[in-house]
């Protein structure tokens, strides 16, 4: 059946080779397993279950969280050629009975639906007249009060597959790979341990970079200036924050657009949409921005402020390049924005226990924003990976600047927080360290301590700076709380002991994403064009890589465009000759030019 499988992915999808691990989880679905596959964003999750579905007899019920993704999965699966629809509140109740009647007369191989239609018992028995054999989950991690996207009606997936007539196999699907979320999603979909599949999370197309102490205003400017018409995403903690960057970069000129919970259903839809066909370049949003955009050319994301934990982190860094082109991520870091992100955790309704590890996750995303290992694989190890590779390409990978021996700081900041009795935050030690005689120090009579000014060479700056290094890197820690205490950590032990030495760097800044390219202009402008007229997102027409590859081979007829990954029949109906006269017009001026 995989041959099936891997037909199908080449006459409908246009692609030669299955991404890693999908052809296991395709296998293993066609195969009647009930299947968890655990996969980074931009992994290829959605053809884990497109591909069984086109090859299953009957119906394939996906559910999906988000109206605006299923619009555009089924858009995509339309664009190759293959049946499909929704149901969700934004369809009327007549239309979805007949979509629900094309669905018993095989009209359909793929039918998304929100999860929210399975609350009604009525809805679920109409699903029972449908010959169903299969039900994908997606963003199963929806269905874990652990995750971070808990949504209630997803409970109501395990009763509708028990209420079918004939059990179908059940594709769960996800990119958040905590143990906690993995385990919920298997009890309760009933997965067994050796159906589940869990591929690399390193995402070798993208760089990470952070970058500290930038005036972060300016950095974006001149980001998007140099990256002009490239499409991205800056994700802003709060409201404001997005509405004054937005007017700050629409005034200088930029297309930007701007998202957050505070505006108008009207208006997000509107600024998704522009920002889906390539109207505005740059989407300035919350968090609230994301799940369900599906857009494949992102080539940046720029997180202007401190995100919460890793994972928020990597899922909306991840949204870069799921086109598997390169893109860059950065991350603008100031401490400031620590305080927001703890005064969230406070001001929720959350039980002690549960804000203490909102905090532990919080240290942890500082700490890598002030580790000086591979950004990737420091992601990687959290997500419980482990002996990863260096990526090499990272913001800490390329940075050449030769380490200096801090053994002996170190050491007086180890001996600092001892002689402090391990009560005290990091500040309050720096400052000791710093020999400040601020009103704190002077009551608690800190002025006598043997450490007490040991580093007054060093700013107060410099010395948080290496107590954020020592403990990104394990030496010491700050424990769970809104007000963290320094205390230290195993790891110090042989470095007071003498058998380990402390190496560290300093900062620097920023680079251009992409280079020019004529023809891959050109070829936007025709997808611009072409989505336009036929109403679709421009990166359902093609893709980015399958554009640049264009360019790159600049195919003068149907069997050459053919070749091009990501290019099957029905596109070439529909597009190829859009395509192909613009480049054999491009092909014959640059003969010219050469003769
Ligand atoms: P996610 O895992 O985030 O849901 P998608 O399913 O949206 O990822 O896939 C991301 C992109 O990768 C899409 O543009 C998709 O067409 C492309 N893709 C998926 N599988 C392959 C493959 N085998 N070869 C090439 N491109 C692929």
């Amino acid at each position: 059946m995989i041959e099936q499988a891997k037909q199908a992915l080449q006459s409908y999808f246009g692609y030669s080779s299955f991404r890693p691990g999908q052809e296991s989880i395709i296998e293993n679905i066609l195969e009647g397993n009930d299947t968890l596959a655990i996969m980074p964003t931009g992994g290829g999750k959605s053809l884990c279950y497109q591909i069984p579905a086109l090859i299953f007899d009957g119906v394939t019920i996906v559910i999906s969280p988000l109206i605006s993704l299923m619009k555009d999965q089924v858009d995509t699966l339309l664009g190759v050629g293959i049946a499909a629809t929704y149901i969700n509140s934004s369809i009327s109740l007549q239309e979805i009975q007949e979509r629900l009647q094309d669905a018993r007369l095989g009209r359909y191989k793929i039918i998304y639906i929100a999860p929210e239609r399975l609350e009604s018992s009525q809805f679920r028995s109409l699903l029972s007249s449908i010959p169903i054999s299969m039900i994908a989950v997606d963003e199963a991690h929806c269905i874990s009060q652990w995750g971070h996207d808990f949504r209630p009606s997803y409970r109501n997936i395990q009763y509708m597959i028990a209420e079918l007539p004939k059990k179908p196999v059940v594709a769960a699907l996800t990119a958040t790979a905590t143990v906690e979320v993995k385990d919920d999603i298997c009890s309760q979909l009933q997965i067994t341990p050796s159906a589940v599949f869990i591929t690399g999370f390193a995402r070798e197309n993208l760089t990470f970079n952070i970058l500290k102490g930038e005036n972060k205003r300016d950095f974006v400017k001149s980001f998007l200036k140099e990256n002009n018409n490239q499409s991205g995403i800056v994700y802003a903690a709060t409201r404001r924050e997005v509405n004054e960057l937005h007017s700050f970069l629409e005034k200088e000129g930029h297309s930007v657009g701007k998202y957050h919970a505070g505006l108008s259903d009207e208006e997000r839809k509107r600024a998704q949409e522009d920002f889906l066909f390539d109207t505005v370049n740059v989407m300035i949003a919350t968090n609230a921005f994301g799940m369900g955009i599906d857009k494949s050319n992102v080539r940046f994301v720029i997180h202007y402020n401190l995100p919460k934990n890793i994972e928020a982190y990597y899922q909306e860094a991840g949204r870069a390049g799921r086109d598997g082109e390169k893109s860059d991520c950065y991350l603008l870091f100031a401490s400031q924005d620590i305080q927001l992100q703890k005064f969230l955790i406070e001001q929720s309704t959350m039980d002690e226990g549960k804000k203490e590890q909102e905090y532990h996750k919080l240290q942890q995303m500082i700490d890598y924003c002030h580790t000086e290992k591979c950004l990737q694989t420091y992601i990687l190890e959290y997500f419980g990976e482990n002996e990863s590779p260096e990526c090499g390409r990272c913001f800490n990978c390329t940075d050449n600047r030769e380490k200096i021996d801090v053994t002996t700081e170190a050491l007086m900041v180890f001996s600092c927080i001892k002689r402090m009795k391990e009560r005290f935050g990091k500040t309050l030690v720096a400052q000791v360290l710093k020999g400040s005689r601020n009103k704190k120090i002077l009551e608690l009579g800190f002025t006598t301590l043997s450490t007490y000014g040991l580093l007054m060479q060093y700013s107060e700056k410099q010395i948080v700076g290496l107590i954020d290094y020592l403990a990104a890197e394990g030496y010491v820690k700050l424990t769970n709380s809104q007000y963290p205490v320094l205390i230290l950590d195993a790891k110090a032990l042989p470095v007071l002991k003498g058998e380990v030495k402390i190496y560290k760097k300093e900062q620097v800044t920023k680079k251009q994403i992409v280079t020019d390219n004529t023809l891959f202009e050109i070829l936007r402008e025709v997808r611009k064009e072409i989505s336009t007229r036929d109403q679709v997102p421009p990166y359902i027409v093609f893709s980015d890589s399958t554009l640049r590859e264009m360019s790159e081979v600049a195919p003068t007829d149907e069997k050459e465009l053919l070749e091009i990954k990501g290019v099957a029949k029905t596109k070439l109906e529909r597009y190829g000759e859009d395509f192909l006269s613009v480049i054999r017009k491009y092909v014959e001026e640059k003969n010219a030019v050469v003769k």
